[in-house]
């Protein structure tokens, strides 16, 4: 006997301990039977009971002849209860649905016609805006064949159909029309027997019957009959038939496994296919034919990404930053410039009061390209996934800046030229904002919020200064973390410790309520600078509450209360105007 793994001893178990539980349950469910015909032998069922009985014994080792049997032993009337109920079936279902109405009642049908014809009224018809051309139609028309001088004779009756009919002999549906109209008015037959009484001569059911009536009534309302289209269709057999064609098509696909384009595949087709197997009916192929082709041959357009994306756009605080930010721009706007016209070079100055710059909007992004960067979704066979390396490869990082008047920041080849001839320290250092770099351990390192700051400080805004002489740029970045990031000397109450000293970073000045500079700093005895910590900051502002915390439970939840601003001493600095006006690096940058 092979050696047991866990999971079958477990299972085992398992069924052991179920077996004992159902000897147990058994005995109870049999007690209770006997409790349940001696105290209330005149009984009604009770539900209760019911449900332990089938829940108890569900999975017991119960034959139906057990079950037959503990039934017999129960009160007669129980037994008639039982059947009764069997007979009502949704006795047993507690929550069945009822019928749905579909929204077809004859007085809901006929309000939805009034509705729509009182929406349309002194609407054009369609017809009246797009001409319409008699349709060619090669059902048997009756003012077509039937010439009568007599308008009173052009009526479609039986009489004018047996005229038609001398004249189309073959046609089976006049034919049948004929003979259904005889049968209703010469014999006697009701509409419903004639129909029926041709429909089985034909070896037809009631179906047909229905379409002999409908044939009918079409010839006497119209004077025509509509014919069936089916099989008037042009029949094309698909090439893929071709088994050489298929073959090839196969073997260029194994070729080119999710490297695929459409565009290829129809060129190659057109190309090599058709010409080498000497195909005449066709030429080419269209694209949507080539993506049947590819998904009859079991092919998919499938997604090897394997990045998951949380739409947050409709989050509460993101809607509310997105209206703070489309007000913030509305104002904005009224200072810059707009482009029109086709490429856009209509340049339309804004209107500004005297000594209000112009606004330029510079807009930032980075990006990563890697070695192996691929398309993510391609055309594979529908079972097979396709590898992916592992790793993405080497890397470039770039970031750049863009703006509406010259497109990429950066000097135009005659600015370069001028530049060029300036003096040192006139010279711009750099003549493009946009910034490669090769991120890696043992490369250029990682792309940071300082090197964002850096290329802000000694390329862009240089760079914009020379090319829009007298405006003002408005930088615009995404909402990277990189781009979130805090000056070291900013201040921020988070990177300070309660006590002077110790692991903490020294900030630069911040401002006292009266408005004086305040030191953040300190000289010890030994002539070195220390940091100050909060206590000591706060006591200096007079602010200071013994027996404060550094920061409360709700402060540490982020989750403060916003009518008490001194729960710790955290808050009570935070909430200062130098501490809360703090700005972020690369704000700081840009603004100064
Ligand atoms: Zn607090």
């Amino acid at each position: 006997m092979p050696k047991q793994n866990k999971c079958t001893r477990q299972s085992r178990d398992a069924i052991k301990k179920r077996w004992k539980q159902v000897e147990i349950s058994n005995e109870t469910l049999l007690l209770q039977d006997n409790e349940l015909s001696d105290a209330e032998p005149s009984n009604i069922i009770n539900k209760s009971h019911f449900d332990t009985f089938w829940i108890e014994g569900e999975e017991t080792r119960f034959d139906s002849d057990e079950i037959t049997q503990l039934l017999q032993e129960l009160q007669p009337n129980v037994l008639k209860q039982l059947v009764e109920n069997a007979k009502r079936s949704h006795a047993w279902v507690e929550k069945s649905r009822g019928p749905v109405y579909k929204g077809d009642a004859q007085s809901t049908l006929r309000n939805k016609k009034a509705y729509l014809r009182k929406a349309a009224l002194g609407s054009k018809k369609i017809t009246d805006m797009f001409p319409t051309s008699e349709v060619a139609n090669d059902d048997p028309i009756f003012d077509d064949i039937y010439d009568s001088d007599n308008e009173n004779d052009n009526e479609f009756t039986l009489k004018s159909l047996d005229l038609l009919l001398k004249k189309k002999k073959d046609d089976l549906r006049l034919r049948t029309v004929s003979q259904f109209l005889h049968l209703v008015q010469d014999q006697g037959f009701t509409k419903i027997d004639a129909s029926n009484f041709l429909a089985q001569s034909l070896n037809k059911g009631p179906w047909h019957a229905r379409l002999i009536r409908s044939w009918a009534i079409q010839w006497l309302n119209n004077g025509m009959i509509i014919s069936s289209k089916c099989g008037c269709h042009a029949k094309i057999r698909s090439l893929l038939l071709n088994e050489d064609l298929k073959l090839q098509v196969n073997e260029y696909l194994r070729i080119h496994k999710f490297k695929l384009n459409v565009a290829d595949f129809v060129k190659f087709v057109e190309d090599e296919v058709i010409p080498a197997l000497g195909i005449e009916e066709k030429t080419s192929i269209s694209y949507s034919t080539a993506r049947k082709w590819l998904h009859i041959l079991g092919w998919e357009y499938k997604d090897h990404s394997k990045n998951i994306y949380f739409d947050g756009h409709e989050r509460e605080d993101v809607v509310a930053d997105r209206h703070r930010f489309l007000e913030q721009w509305a104002e904005l706007r009224k200072r810059m410039a707009t482009y029109e016209g086709e490429n856009l070079n209509q340049i339309i100055l804004p209107i500004l009061p005297h000594g209000v710059p112009e606004i330029v909007p510079v807009t930032h992004d980075e990006s990563v390209f890697y070695a192996n960067d691929d398309v993510v979704k391609a055309w594979g066979p529908a079972d097979e996934s396709r590898l992916r390396r592992k790793s993405q490869g080497l890397s470039i990082h770039v970031s750049d800046f863009l703006c509406e008047s010259i497109g990429r920041l950066q000097l135009s080849e005659e600015d370069c030229a001028t530049n060029n001839l300036l003096p040192d320290g006139e010279r711009l250092v750099y003549t493009e904002a946009c910034v490669t770099m090769y991120p890696g351990t043992n490369r250029d390192g990682w792309w940071t919020n300082k090197d964002v700051v850096k290329q802000v400080k000694e390329r862009a805004i240089p760079i914009f200064e020379y090319t829009h002489p007298g405006k003002v740029a408005l930088f615009m970045f995404d909402n990277s973390c990189n781009h979130n990031a805090f000056a070291d000397d900013a201040l921020m109450v988070s990177r300070m410790n309660m006590k002077d000293g110790g692991k903490q970073p020294l900030l630069r000045n911040g401002i006292m309520p009266d408005g004086s500079p305040h030191a953040m700093t300190f000289t010890d005895v030994n002539g070195v600078v220390k940091p100050k910590g909060i206590r000591r900051v706060l006591e200096e502002r007079g602010l200071w509450i013994p027996g404060l915390k550094r920061k409360c439970h709700a402060c540490t939840q982020h989750d403060p209360d916003p009518n008490k601003l001194d729960c710790c001493a955290t808050r009570i600095l935070s909430v200062q105007p130098d501490f809360a006006s703090q700005k972020m690096h690369i704000q700081e940058v840009s603004c100064d």
